[in-house]
């Protein structure tokens, strides 16, 4: 089972946590198969760290170069 374009649809209410709980299960059912999208998923989780954490500092702009880096780069 490979459906990388409905996993990567589903990343981001997954994080959100706003998804039915089949569709929870439908996306880490892909994640467990899938190297590619558990990387982006992984990927993405942490920007959000980096980004709750920096919300309430402003972020230097060397890191935000960074992480666009990082994006472009996946
Ligand atoms: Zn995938």
């Amino acid at each position: 089972m490979c459906d990388c374009a409905e996993c990567e649809q589903l990343l981001q209410p997954y994080l959100d946590r706003v998804l039915t709980e089949a569709e929870v299960l439908e996306a880490e059912e892909h994640l467990d198969h899938c190297s590619y999208c558990r990387r982006a998923y992984r990927f993405e989780e942490e920007l959000r760290m980096y980004v709750r954490r920096a919300a309430s500092e402003p972020m230097p702009l060397e890191l935000k170069q960074k992480l666009a880096q990082l994006r472009i780069s996946l």
